[in-house]
C-alpha cells in the first residue's frame, strides 16, 4: 500500500501506512505514536503525509446545520468543497473562498488556509471560519477567535499539527446564480498583466492570469475576470464525464508540445472575449483532466511562491526568466495578486503581493531552478506555499514563517507530518 500526495513524487510517498478511520472513539488511543489527519490528499507535497505510517482519515462529511437566511453553515471536516457547493449554491449561497480543486475537504482548506481567485476582497478560507471543534490527544476543544484564540490561530493554516478538526462553522456569501460571466483580456508582457489586474480587482470579481512562460522575454498571457451573474439561474450544465487515463509511464510534455499548445491556447482564448460558464468550470478548470498523471511516474513539482507588492514586478520577471532558463517543459503557470486582508492563521501563506504557481517535471534542471528561485523569494521577503512544497530547505521555511515556533509550541505532541519533520529539523 502506498500513500501519496497529488503530484506522485516518489519522495512524497509513504509505504505500508495504516488507516485509522474516524469513529467516536479517541483516535489517539488506537493509532501508533504519532498520527496525521488526512483530507483528500490534494496537497502537492508532504504536508499530507504522516511520519510514522499512521494516518487518520475523517470520513465525517455531513452538513450539520445550514441557515438559509444568514448563510451560516456547520459542516463535518471531511466534506468536499464541491459537495458543499452543490447544496448551498442552489440556495443562493457560495463559499467565500474557493481553491482550484473541488475535491479539497473543509478540514484540508482550513489546515492550509487556502485562497482563491478573489483574495483581493475575500482573503483566505480562514477569514470566514467562526468556530472549530478540535480533538487533541488531551481532549476536545471548541476554538473561536475568543475561546482558545491561540489554538484557533494556530489551527487555521496549522497543517494538521494542532489536532483533528471534526467540524467547523463558516459564513457563506450570497450568489444569485450558478453561472458566471467570464471576460478575458490578453496581455503581451508581464507589465501589462500588472496594469490589467489592478484595473479589474473589484469586489465580487474573481481574477486570475494564465502566463505563457515557454517563450522567453515576453511572458504573454490572458487575464480572466469572472463574476456571478444576477439572473437567478441555478440550472446545472450537462454532466461531462471526467477523462480517465491509465498511469503514464513518462511525461507527455515536451518543450515543443508545450510551446505549440501554449500558442494555440493564447490565440484561442484571446478571441473568446466573453463567455457564460457554470461555477464548476470557472473554479475547477482541471476537474475533468487527470492533470497529475500527465507527468508520468516521476511526478512533478509545483513552485508556488508569493512576492511582496513593492517588488512584485521585478521578482515575478526574475522568476519567469529563471524558469525559462531551466529548459524544461512548463505546461502551466498561474498568476494571482493577493490583497491586503490579513490572513488569520499563524502559518497562513498569503501576504499582499503577487503569487506565481508553476508546474515543473521532476528533473534535475527543475530542482536547480527551484533552489535558486526559493533563495531569491526568501531574499525579497516572499514565501513558498507549504501546501504545494516538496523541496524547500528548513532554513528557508524558518525565515519565511518565523511564527513556526509558536505553532510548534501548540502542536499536539501526537501529531506530525513529513513536511514538519523536514522543515523544522536542524
Ligand atoms: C488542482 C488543484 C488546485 C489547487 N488550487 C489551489 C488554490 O487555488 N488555492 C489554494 O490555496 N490551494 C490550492 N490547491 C491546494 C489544496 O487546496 C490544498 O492542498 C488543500 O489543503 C488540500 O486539501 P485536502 O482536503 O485534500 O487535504 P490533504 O491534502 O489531505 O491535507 C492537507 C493538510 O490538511 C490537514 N488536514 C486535513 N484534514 C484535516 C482535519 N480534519 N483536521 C486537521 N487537519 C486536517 C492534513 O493533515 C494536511 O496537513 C490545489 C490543489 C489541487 C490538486
Amino acid at each position: 500500500m502506498r500513500l501519496e500526495s497529488w503530484t506522485s513524487l516518489p519522495r512524497s510517498q509513504v509505504q505500508d501506512y495504516r488507516h485509522y478511520y474516524w469513529t467516536d472513539e479517541d483516535p489517539f488511543r488506537n493509532a501508533g505514536s504519532t498520527l496525521l489527519a488526512r483530507g483528500n490528499g490534494q496537497s502537492y507535497g508532504d504536508v499530507c503525509l504522516p511520519c510514522q505510517q499512521a494516518v487518520v482519515c475523517t470520513p465525517l462529511d455531513r452538513i450539520l446545520a445550514f441557515d438559509r437566511t444568514s448563510g451560516r453553515v456547520r459542516v463535518e471536516s471531511g466534506i468536499k468543497l464541491s459537495e458543499l457547493l452543490a447544496v448551498t449554491v442552489p440556495a443562493g449561497w457560495t463559499l467565500p473562498v474557493i481553491p482550484g480543486s473541488g475535491a479539497v475537504t473543509v478540514g484540508g482548506a482550513i489546515a492550509n488556509d487556502v485562497h482563491g481567485k478573489n483574495h483581493h476582497w475575500a482573503g483566505t478560507f480562514g477569514c470566514w471560519i467562526e468556530r472549530i471543534e478540535l480533538v487533541r490527544s488531551d481532549g476536545r476543544y471548541l476554538c473561536t477567535p475568543e475561546e482558545h484564540p491561540e489554538l484557533f490561530r494556530a489551527t487555521i493554516g496549522g497543517l494538521g499539527l494542532t489536532g483533528i478538526i471534526t467540524w467547523a462553522e463558516l459564513q457563506l456569501v450570497r450568489c444569485s446564480s450558478a453561472w458566471l460571466t467570464v471576460e478575458r483580456f490578453p496581455f503581451a508582457t508581464l507589465d501589462e498583466f500588472f496594469c490589467l489586474s489592478e484595473q479589474v480587482e473589484e469586489h465580487g470579481n474573481y481574477v486570475v492570469g494564465w502566463c505563457d512562460v515557454s517563450t522567453p522575454g515576453k511572458y504573454r498571457g490572458i487575464v480572466s475576470v469572472a463574476r456571478f451573474c444576477d439572473d437567478g439561474d441555478f440550472s446545472t450544465p450537462p454532466r461531462h464525464v471526467p477523462l480517465s487515463l491509465p498511469p503514464m509511464p513518462v511525461s507527455v510534455f515536451t518543450r515543443t508540445t508545450v510551446q505549440l499548445t501554449s500558442a494555440l491556447y493564447y490565440s484561442t482564448m484571446r478571441r473568446r472575449v466573453r463567455q457564460r460558464m457554470h461555477y464548476t468550470d470557472v473554479f475547477f478548470p482541471l476537474g475533468r483532466l487527470p492533470w497529475n498523471r500527465l507527468f508520468g511516474r516521476r511526478g512533478f513539482f509545483q513552485l508556488h511562491a508569493v512576492v511582496p507588492r513593492a517588488l512584485e514586478r521585478e521578482a515575478t520577471h526574475a522568476i519567469c526568466s529563471r524558469l525559462w532558463r531551466a529548459k524544461v517543459p512548463l505546461p502551466l503557470c498561474v498568476l494571482k495578486r493577493f490583497g491586503a486582508r490579513p490572513s488569520p492563521g499563524l502559518l497562513s501563506f498569503p501576504i499582499e503581493g503577487t503569487s506565481i504557481a508553476v508546474d515543473l517535471p521532476n528533473h534535475s534542471r527543475s530542482v536547480q531552478a527551484l533552489d535558486e528561485i526559493i533563495t531569491m523569494v526568501a531574499s525579497v521577503g516572499g514565501r513558498i506555499y507549504p501546501a504545494k512544497d516538496a523541496h524547500m530547505a528548513s532554513h528557508h521555511f524558518q525565515q519565511m514563517f518565523p511564527q513556526w515556533h509558536q505553532v510548534e509550541r501548540l502542536r499536539d505532541p501526537r501529531c506530525c507530518s513529513q513536511f514538519w519533520r523536514r522543515v523544522t529539523s536542524s
